[in-house]
């Protein structure tokens, strides 16, 4: 199905659990697209070397700013010239994130969530080691649009934001094929992480459960998502996400019988170990989750001390 839609993958390796990320090229009128970067570090940038020796780049699109998907995009521009477009949220996003004003908050945060200062500062260290993987950033050409038409190889792709895993990320879907490039947006073997990172969107949870559920309406038929193998089947995936979601929020509820800090809350529903990088990202997702209750007027959020605690409405 790649090969008919002329649009190769390149899957560029990730030094964590999840352990690589789908990038694209694809062949167009003037020269080539490229479908997101991979992480800025020595063994990425030898692999786009390899890749787009001979070729005219004229394109990059960034799915959205997390750094696996737009990490290397500075580089790669200065490397080929390409024009680089991605939404305008998910580019003020990857300026913003990793600056040493952002950073110097988390730690506040942190405490506010009930993290023991120790954990937190870890937290703090991992995040700042991030930095490099995404330095030089990407000099943001055009601004990708809600419905906005893209060549992507042998067909045109509507651009459809869908906000949740990030606020501007966007997939790609084109109707005549009913094929979607889906980011993160659906996964096959994963689901998304869904995280408040302490910036954007107040309740990514329900967000991305809309989305999710806007996307249903197209029922696409083969899925090319960013991390895992092509699936058939869009709805079938995105059912199951969404009762994993389900599940997770009575937990989550359940968690907070009594009143809880966030971290209290993590240590109930993620019971089994985890390196710190993967403690951002569980905490992340324990405030999304609970936030998203709270949206929804099923549990209440009072500060004491220096802490926020979730309790029963
Ligand atoms: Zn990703």
């Amino acid at each position: 199905m790649l090969e008919q839609l002329a649009i190769t993958p390149i899957k560029v390796d990730l030094p964590f659990r999840l352990n690589h990320v789908n990038c694209f090229m694809a062949e167009g009128e003037n020269g080539w697209t490229i479908i997101d970067a991979g992480l800025n570090n020595a063994y990425t940038a030898k692999l786009w070397e390899e890749q787009i020796e001979g070729k005219e780049i004229t394109d990059l699109f960034i799915t959205h700013y997390h750094p696996d998907h737009f990490g290397y995009a500075g580089s790669l521009q200065q490397k080929t010239g390409a024009q680089v477009s991605m939404s305008k949220i998910d580019a003020d996003a990857g300026f913003n994130a990793w600056t040493d004003e952002f950073i110097g908050t988390l730690l506040g945060n942190y405490e506010l969530s009930g993290i023991p200062d120790a954990i937190g500062r870890q937290m703090m260290e991992n995040t700042d080691t991030f930095k490099s993987l995404i330095m030089p950033t990407p000099r943001v050409d055009h601004f990708f649009v809600e419905g906005e038409k893209v060549p992507i190889g042998r067909y045109e792709y509507e651009v459809i934001l869908t906000p949740g895993h990030s606020e501007g990320m966007v997939c790609f879907y084109n109707d005549e094929t009913k094929v979607l490039l889906s980011a993160d947006h659906i996964l096959p073997r994963i689901t998304p992480n869904i995280s408040y990172w302490y910036h954007g969107d107040d309740n990514p949870l329900k967000s991305y459960l809309t989305s999710l559920k806007d996307m249903k309406k197209l029922d696409a038929q083969y899925v090319i998502p960013s991390h895992g193998k092509p699936f058939y089947g869009a709805n079938k995936r995105i059912d199951e996400i969404i009762a994993h979601h389900d599940e997770r929020l009575a937990e989550t509820k359940k968690a907070i019988q009594e009143e809880s800090t966030v971290y209290e809350v993590f240590k109930r529903l993620f019971e089994w170990e985890l390196t710190i990088h993967e403690t951002r990202f569980a905490v992340g997702e324990t405030l999304a989750h609970l936030e998203y209750l709270r949206h929804a007027g099923e549990c209440r959020r009072e500060k004491k001390g220096n802490e926020w605690i979730y309790l029963p409405k």
